[in-house]
């Protein structure tokens, strides 16, 4: 591979080194072994068990978990950059298990920094205990979800999903859709207004919610375009109560979840990097190989143009990527606005790339069996994650100029 690794440190170097060789060994062979698995297998057979243990035994699953509960600590410093370099490698090998990865390793932070020492000990405990143990973050309602991103802050568009007070509990009603990990997760961190008089980033709480609480329901896994190894669920709240301990964060739950809610940008970002690497690689493979026109492809100068426009496209990711990571790192005043950025531009260039690479690749671009055409229907999926991109991109002029732009999406 063409790219260069000379902005790593020894320890993104390190957990970049573990998780290729996790991808190169576990992953990739895998996926290769039978592609109509996605397709053809129930939903909870699809990724087989030793993928998400061999990950443990990585040490791919419990970033984010404290280490006195056996979690890998990566340097606080330069924590974002170095997610970044990791959910890029799995990305190569499969989008929809980096997926389920990342929102693992986003709900631990979250847990860790806002939940009680005895909950942080039971549910870290189990988490580490079970490979298979998911989370899920479950934000997005019937009604919308881009009114949460911007946020719209008017009452009017308050969740639907309530929690009211009743006694030691907190009895949560409402309904939660397009949920990552919503279908086969374990832990569930839920957001709900509790305060109907005031607009959504002041009245929204946040709560664990476990599986097995009576009145949590899902409903459905939905089949998607790509990232199918990562099952996307609906949930439905009827009585479902929760004591009182399992509040995470009290009103200010959107405010708080800033601290995943930016890396959780870069991730996106490091995600479509992967993707587009993997689909750039095979593409280099395929061109090298096959022969049209009495010579191998990469000699005809018109597909010699279309790699080096894939490759310039990722390193622009890459470059972009690094800074961004490292203005949340440093939690700089552009951070708001660069890790949007990265993800809506990433979001694109790979969707291009990917472009070249099933144009590249003729008739076997489209056929299930080569895998190239994966690649793509994975890439469309990060054009909306964490927000749709012309939602980001409102936020990232909200964030340049937020005495004006910044007003448009609430109340003056
Ligand atoms: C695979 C997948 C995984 C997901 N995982 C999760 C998850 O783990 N947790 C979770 O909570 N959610 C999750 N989501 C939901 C995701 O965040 C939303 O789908 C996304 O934010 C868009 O919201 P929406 O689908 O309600 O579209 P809408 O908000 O209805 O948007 C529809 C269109 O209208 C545009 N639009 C909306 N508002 C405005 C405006 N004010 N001005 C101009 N244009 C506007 C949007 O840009 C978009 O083009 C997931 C979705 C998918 C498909």
């Amino acid at each position: 591979m063409y790219f260069q690794d000379r902005y790593l440190t020894e320890e993104q170097r390190m957990m970049r080194d573990t998780s290729r060789q996790y991808v190169d060994h576990v992953v990739i062979p895998f996926i290769r072994q039978d592609r109509t698995r996605e397709w053809r297998m129930d939903p909870m057979e699809r990724l087989a068990p030793r993928i998400l243990e061999q990950a443990d035994a990585a040490g791919l699953r419990s970033l984010g978990v404290p280490e006195r509960f056996g979690g890998v600590a990566l340097d606080p410093s330069t924590q974002s950059q170095t997610l970044a370099v990791i959910a890029t490698e799995l990305a190569r090998g499969d989008s929809g298990l980096a997926d389920k990865l990342v929102q693992n390793w986003k709900i631990s932070v979250l847990i860790a920094q806002f939940a009680s020492e005895e909950l942080q000990r039971h549910w870290f405990t189990r988490y580490m205990a079970e490979p298979q143990f998911l989370m899920a973050h479950c934000l997005t309602e019937p009604r919308g979800a881009s009114d949460r991103w911007l946020p719209y802050n008017v009452p009017e568009v308050n969740m639907d999903t309530k929690a009211v007070l009743d006694g030691d509990h907190w009895v949560i009603n409402g309904r939660k859709q397009f949920i990552s990990n919503g279908y086969d997760a374990s832990l569930y961190v839920v957001y709900a207004n509790t305060d109907d008089s005031v607009g959504m980033q002041q009245g929204t709480s946040s709560f664990l919610v476990p599986r097995e609480t009576p009145g949590l329901e899902v409903t459905g896994c939905n089949e998607t375009i790509g990232g199918r190894f990562m099952n996307n669920g609906e949930i439905v709240f009827e009585d479902c109560r929760v004591p009182i301990d399992h509040l995470l964060v009290h009103n200010d739950a959107l405010g708080k979840a800033g601290i995943y809610f930016r890396p959780g940008k870069v991730l996106v970002a490091a995600k479509s990097l992967g993707i587009g690497l993997g689909a750039y690689e095979e593409t280099v493979t395929f061109v090298h190989e096959r022969v049209q026109g009495g010579k191998v492809l990469i000699k005809h100068q018109a597909v010699a143009l279309r790699i080096a426009d894939m490759a310039t496209r990722l390193e622009a990711v890459a470059a972009l990527l690094r800074h961004a990571a490292l203005a949340v790192d440093e939690q700089s005043s552009d951070a708001d606005a660069l890790c949007n950025m990265v993800k809506v531009f990433a979001s694109r260039e790979i969707v291009q790339v990917c472009q070249h690479a099933m144009e590249l690749h003729g008739g076997y671009g489209a056929m299930l069996e080569v895998g190239i055409e994966k690649y793509m229907r994975d890439a469309l999926i990060n054009l909306h994650s964490d927000g749709t991109s012309d939602v980001s991109n409102f936020k990232i002029v909200r964030a340049m100029f937020p005495e004006t732009a910044g007003r448009y999406a609430g109340s003056e």
